[in-house]
């Protein structure tokens, strides 16, 4: 399968999450799940036009998984998803995302403490996963497809099985080293406290399963 590369600026964006500072890699929880919550919100809007999506409000949810020995934590939501075009789109290049806005207005390297305080979008997984898979199947398709990239040296995107519509992404944590550990983001009462400090806002549940922790 041939990988593709990313974007010069994208690729200086997941350079500075892969080396950000300790301090801020907790804050990848709140903007996977703030991405949930927005792919909800525009299933739901168009359920108000389209009876054809049958859902209610309360059918949305996000769902957060730890799995211990496979050092994943997944994410999954039931809103719109994103067809094999969007996941090149929005997850290939960070035009289309607000880190474009935040990469205009801020000299990155010289401030890297602005990580802490604006939304910095998709790419901050990399700050705690050595490898993110995005399996996604958009509203209105019946065909899902898989992005999975190990940060800077590019992504793929092929096809994948996937039943439902929505988004589910899978970040296998990176490895303790001796001066940074991560396996605290595999810990439930971590995770949980997360969900409270910073996505408390959301409008839909988020639930946690708890079998394999
Ligand atoms: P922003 O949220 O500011 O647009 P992000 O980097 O967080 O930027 O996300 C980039 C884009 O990827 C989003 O605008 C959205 O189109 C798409 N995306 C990310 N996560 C999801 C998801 N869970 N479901 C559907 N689309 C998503
Ligand atoms: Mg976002």
């Amino acid at each position: 399968m041939k990988t593709k590369q990313f974007k010069a600026e994208s690729k200086r964006l997941l350079d500075m999450m892969i080396h950000s500072i300790y301090t801020h890699k907790e804050i990848f929880l709140r903007e996977l799940i703030s991405n949930a919550s927005d792919a909800m919100d525009k299933l739901y809007f168009r359920s108000l036009t389209d009876e054809k999506v049958g859902m209610n409000r309360e059918d949305f949810a996000i769902d957060l998984k730890i799995d211990k020995d496979a050092r994943t934590l997944t994410i999954t939501d039931n809103g719109i998803g994103m067809t094999q075009e969007e996941l090149e789109k929005n997850l290939g290049t960070i035009a289309n995302s607000g880190s474009l806005k935040f990469k205009n207005e801020n000299k990155l390297e010289d401030d890297v403490d602005i990580i802490g305080q604006f939304g910095v979008g998709f790419y901050s997984a990399f700050m705690v996963a050595k490898r993110v898979t995005v399996r996604s199947k958009a509203y209105g398709s019946d065909e899902a497809y898989q992005w999975q990239s190990e940060g800077v040296d590019g992504y793929t995107i092929e096809p994948c099985d996937k039943e439902t519509v929505g988004t589910e992404i899978i970040l296998e944590i990176k490895d303790d080293a001796e001066d940074e550990t991560y396996s605290e983001f595999l810990e439930q009462y971590r995770i949980q406290g997360l969900v409270k400090k910073y996505s408390d806002y959301i409008r839909y549940p988020i639930r946690m399963d708890m079998t394999k922790s």
